[in-house]
């Protein structure tokens, strides 16, 4: 069977062109896939019945299904999600008051390693495709929409498992979903990528007419400093990303933002702060402050309230915007940087509200 869910408007054009059907049924279709979540041919009810009937027999509309859910404490909901070939992924929906919030995964593990996160310990398995990267959302979504009517706005981050720029055929392929008008409709300032920098898909980023807001990791006030957490720093230097950063157009109501996990002792002194906001002075971008999610395998520590708080108001002093992150989920291993199947507490039994 073919997934015709994930593919694109041209793709789809194709596969109906095959079946002898004129360009107006494939756009037919796309709004059914995307804009309108349908799950089976036979709701699809401008199509015809025999081209229902017909896709029915070769073709499968399907998303990647749910192995377990686990809702934490504060409402946050962590996905597991097993694929064909038995890689696991996760995603986290994040329901606040004025935005509900879906971090979805680009990669089964992630092969960066960067010394703080528990993806990049767990290792690095593939790509994900298209498909599984938009039906994280889709999954999510639908089952959001069976607690009811919700008007809160929808936020994509693509901040779960992998480095988004490493699979950037697949990510872009499921941005252009996501932000297109006729598909997802997101908003392009509620869509975010967050990447170390790989500057070559970057640019590519960079390059599309339709881009989603970027959030850069840094994690360290200078290059010495980053390299050692970060063995992506040999590669794509910090002051390379950040000239890629400043070159970055984000979409209107949107802005770069700087992620900086704070390591107590290891990155997170007022030393640090001011040699970051020197780094990112006359930049019209933000920082978001990360205190660790700590887990036995990390060896560091959360810092201390009072190292986040002066951290903060070094930068506001030297007039960098700056925000802190609140983690969510953390009961569940559903926050920054917490991401992988092994350790878990028993699964629960429930579904999304
Ligand atoms: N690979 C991309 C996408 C993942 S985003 C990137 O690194 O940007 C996940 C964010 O959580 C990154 O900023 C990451 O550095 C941060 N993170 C990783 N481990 C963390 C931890 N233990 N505590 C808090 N944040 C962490």
């Amino acid at each position: 069977m073919l997934n015709l869910f994930g593919l694109d408007a041209s793709s789809l054009q194709a596969v109906l062109a095959e079946r002898g059907q004129p360009a107006y049924r494939a756009r037919q279709l796309y709004a059914w896939l995307y804009a309108r979540h349908a799950r089976a041919f036979d709701v699809m009810s401008d199509l015809g019945r025999e081209l229902r009937a017909q896709l029915a027999e070769t073709c499968e509309l399907r998303w990647p299904s749910v192995a377990e859910r686990r809702r934490s404490s504060d409402g946050t909901l962590k996905y597991l999600f097993k694929l064909d070939d038995g890689a696991t992924i996760e995603s986290v929906f994040i329901p606040e008051a004025r935005r509900r919030t879906i971090c979805v995964s680009t990669q089964a593990g992630c092969p960066l390693a960067c010394v703080f996160c528990l993806t990049g310990i767990g290792g690095y398995r593939r790509n994900l495709k298209p498909w599984e990267i938009v039906g994280q959302v889709s999954v999510i979504q639908a089952e959001a929409a069976e607690a009811g009517p919700d008007e809160r706005p929808w936020n994509v981050v693509f901040m779960g498992m992998g480095e988004p720029l490493l699979n950037v055929e697949a990510t872009l392929a499921a941005l252009r979903l996501l932000l297109d008008p006729q598909g997802f409709a997101l908003a392009p300032r509620r869509v975010t990528l967050s990447t170390v920098g790989i500057l070559p898909a970057l640019e590519r980023l960079a390059q599309e007419p339709v881009r989603p807001n970027l959030a850069v990791s840094l994690h360290a006030s200078n290059p010495t400093l980053r390299r050692t957490l970060m063995p992506i720093e040999a590669k794509y230097a910090l002051d390379d990303v950040l000239a890629a950063a400043r070159r970055y157009a984000p979409p209107s109501g949107g802005r770069v933002t700087f992620e900086y996990v704070l390591l107590r002792g290891v990155n997170d002194t007022r030393a640090h702060a001011s040699e970051l906001a020197r780094l990112l002075r006359g930049f019209p971008g933000k920082v978001n402050l990360i205190p660790l999610n700590p887990a036995p395998e990390v060896p560091f520590e959360a810092p201390d309230p009072a190292a986040v708080s002066a951290f903060c108001a070094v930068l506001a002093e030297a007039r960098v915007t700056v925000s802190v992150r609140r983690a969510r989920g953390q009961d569940v291993f559903a926050a920054c940087g917490q991401l992988h199947f092994q350790r878990e507490a028993p699964a629960l039994a429930v579904r999304a509200s």
